[in-house]
């Protein structure tokens, strides 16, 4: 299978199973079409889990996201909302709020 790296433009000819499930996953923020279990297409704009060539893509990825790190979490904006990580389900307005939820995290231990 031909690919190309999301975040280089980098391509492969040969692009396979064994090459998808070595390479390093990343979430990509963008607008995307996406194929339904009905077979339809929605956009979505992230997609989880997605290859890219190398570590270094990988980082210039989350790089362009990321905002600070806080008691080791790193915090990430996308989209002018914050996520406490890029696969987060959850979004937050403020800053604020994810240091809230991470210190409550904290005194849960
Ligand atoms: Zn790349």
């Amino acid at each position: 299978m031909r690919w190309k790296c999301p975040v280089c433009g980098k391509e492969f000819e040969n692009f396979g199973f064994k090459e998808f499930s070595q390479c390093p996953k990343t979430t990509l923020f963008g607008n995307f079409k996406k194929k339904t279990v009905d077979g339809e297409f929605q956009i979505v704009n992230r997609l989880i889990n997605k290859p890219v060539c190398s570590e270094e893509c990988k980082k210039r990825n989350e790089d362009k996201y990321f905002v600070e790190e806080y008691k080791g979490n790193k915090i990430y904006c996308v989209y002018g909302v914050y996520l406490p990580y890029l696969e987060c389900g959850d979004w937050y307005n403020s800053i604020e709020d994810i240091k809230e939820k991470i210190d409550n995290a904290r005194m849960k231990e």
